[in-house]
């Protein structure tokens, strides 16, 4: 027997988009009955970002932020944009959207168990450990809550001794806000053709470690970008280095997931980028202590899809509102939960009209649509090439001031791959285990927990489509684009191929779901509560 629940919000995803939101409608009307569902052990556990965070849509939320410990501990006091070449770096200006004063490097899980607290503090209910795994639907096609999933079913679908059946969530409206690529969002997608209007999503696959470092080496507040080396200039990418409490280095490399070359492994592109002479001077007095990957939005402002239907709405980057230039998604997320909060109050009691249009018109005339307009040509330009997009990139912001008066498209990323034996095959430098290190020893610093006996959540709509397509033309580019080794093919003894899925390893990023070139591979919540966990990602 499933037990169901009655909510007037149910908010799917406990990242800054669904805390805020939550924070918000509380704030508004104290007596309404608000559910969060987060699939992580607790909240923050599966969450990375870089971060540096703009924060305009936390002191709109919580003016008192300061007086109430918010862990923005680390305000930004100096930015730097590095070109690099193989044995060269060159410093550029910083351009305008990159610059950081004024914003504080953080820990977006840490940041988000703040928060939570914030909410809970308002009388928000957070399920953590609870993943929402499918939507319910009454029979006039309005969305009417969720449903979470089973814990304690073994591989095969049938209930272990520790089996709990999953609960039948109902709300007046649902918020998705299950950050880039929700497995949910997707079936919304296709379910309401959400996407009828817009441009493809694009996005990039961001790989970081945390390292501690040595207080006299810390440079505290200190930001630097770079792009070029080791992608080639066809390739979208570029780095981050953050430093932040005094004894804390986030570095992370993003690479666009539209790269051409199946060979390309953004996880090895990684570590030899770490062995950089301008970079490998910053890891050298330090010890890495932790590891991730994360999907991110990149298609802006084009590829922003219809925000709402008939029961509940779209926020956070579950839309897609991550400004690409800026590398900046937090402040968004934040402002469209908000908007969202506002613009649902008055719906809450009205029992004919189920879906909330003036949620869309606000985003519209709201600053977050402003920023993404001015930002929506920069990542496309960048398809020409990295001195083409450069260039365009400074004519559109110092020129056109972002309103040029046309608008480039984006292109699906599944659909650009190469086959491999039009490519050339890439050979990575081996690791040291002091700077660069082999990819189990970095899952290990992801402290995930996985119920091995659980069904496999990577589904393969067509079983044969790995090894007849992906194989045969690809080289199996998921064996290498996956940065926690969960794609391997195996040969049997007669020498045939398979496809092993090593699920418990997964992190969660998502990259398969969206690289996968035939979208064979259907990234499904495991059991709540599993993945990685993160503490300061
Ligand atoms: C490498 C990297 C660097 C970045 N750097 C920055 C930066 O410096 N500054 C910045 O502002 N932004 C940065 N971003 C972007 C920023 O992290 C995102 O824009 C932001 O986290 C989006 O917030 P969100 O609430 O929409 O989604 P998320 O933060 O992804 O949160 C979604 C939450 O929903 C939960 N969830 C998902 N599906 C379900 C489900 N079905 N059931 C229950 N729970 C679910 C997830 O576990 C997660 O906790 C970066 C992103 C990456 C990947
Ligand atoms: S299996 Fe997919 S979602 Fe999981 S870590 Fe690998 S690429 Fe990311």
């Amino acid at each position: 027997m499933r037990e169901s629940m009655q909510f007037d919000v149910i908010i799917v995803g406990a990242g800054p988009a669904g805390l805020s939101a939550a924070i918000r409608l509380a704030q508004l009307n104290q007596h309404l009955s608000i559910c969060v569902l987060e699939k992580g052990a607790e909240v923050g556990a599966p969450i990375l970002s870089g971060a540096v965070i703009e924060p305009r849509a936390l002191q709109e939320l919580i003016p008192d932020w300061q007086q109430k410990n918010a862990p923005l501990y680390t305000p930004v006091t100096e930015d730097q944009f590095l070109y690099l070449t193989e044995k060269k770096s060159y410093r550029l200006p910083t351009p305008p959207q990159m610059q950081n004063q004024g914003n504080y490097i953080i820990s977006l899980s840490q940041f988000c168990r703040w928060l939570a607290s914030q909410a809970e503090s308002l009388g928000v209910n957070i399920f953590p450990s609870f993943a929402a795994t499918a939507i319910l639907y009454d029979d006039q096609n309005n969305v009417i809550g969720v449903t979470t999933g089973d814990k304690g079913v073994d591989r095969q679908g049938n209930p272990t001794p520790r089996f709990q059946p999953g609960l039948d969530l109902f709300a007046k409206q649902t918020f998705f806000a299950e950050g880039c690529r929700g497995s949910l969002t997707q079936t919304l997608f296709k379910h309401y053709d959400l996407r009828q209007q817009c441009n493809p999503q694009t996005y990039g696959l961001g790989i970081k470690e945390l390292w501690e470092i040595p207080e006299e080496h810390h440079q505290t507040g200190h930001v630097i970008h770079s792009i070029g080396w080791p992608l080639d200039h066809r390739t979208y990418g570029g780095s981050f280095l953050y430093y932040f409490d005094k004894k804390y280095l986030a570095i992370g490399f993003v690479v666009g997931l539209d790269y051409s070359n199946p060979y390309l492994n953004p996880y090895e592109e990684f570590q030899r980028f770490k062995t950089h002479d301008a970079i490998r001077p910053h890891l050298e007095k330090a010890k890495r202590i932790s590891y991730g990957a994360r999907a991110l939005n990149e298609g802006g402002y084009q590829s922003i899809p219809q925000l709402t239907f008939p029961g509940g709405l779209l926020i956070g980057c579950a839309a897609g509102f991550l400004n690409v230039p800026k590398i900046k998604g937090i402040h968004t997320a934040m402002k469209s939960g908000m908007l969202a909060a506002e613009s649902i109050i008055g719906l809450l009691e009205n029992t004919t009209q189920k879906e909330c249009k003036a949620y869309a018109t606000n985003i519209y005339k709201s600053w977050i649509a402003d920023e993404l307009y001015r930002a929506r040509n920069i990542r496309p330009a960048m398809n020409w090439g990295t001195w083409p997009g450069l260039l365009y990139a400074a004519l559109d912001t110092y020129v056109f001031r972002g309103k040029a008066p046309w608008t480039l498209r984006n292109h699906a990323d599944n659909l650009q791959l190469k086959y491999a034996d039009t490519c050339s095959m890439i050979e990575y430098p081996k690791h040291d285990n002091k700077i660069t290190f082999d990819l189990m020893s970095s899952v290990f610093l992801t402290n995930s927990i996985h119920e091995e006996n659980q069904p496999c959540h990577l589904k393969l709509l067509d079983p044969h489509v790995p090894i007849d397509i992906n194989l045969r033309y690809y080289a199996s580019p998921e064996q290498r684009y996956c940065p926690a080794g969960v794609y391997e093919i195996i040969y049997d003894e007669k020498n045939m191929p398979r496809l092993h899925i090593h699920a418990a390893n997964c992190i969660q990023c998502k990259a398969c779901d969206i690289k996968d070139p035939t979208q064979n591979i259907v990234w499904v919540p495991p059991e709540g509560g599993s993945g990685p966990q993160y503490t300061l990602m």
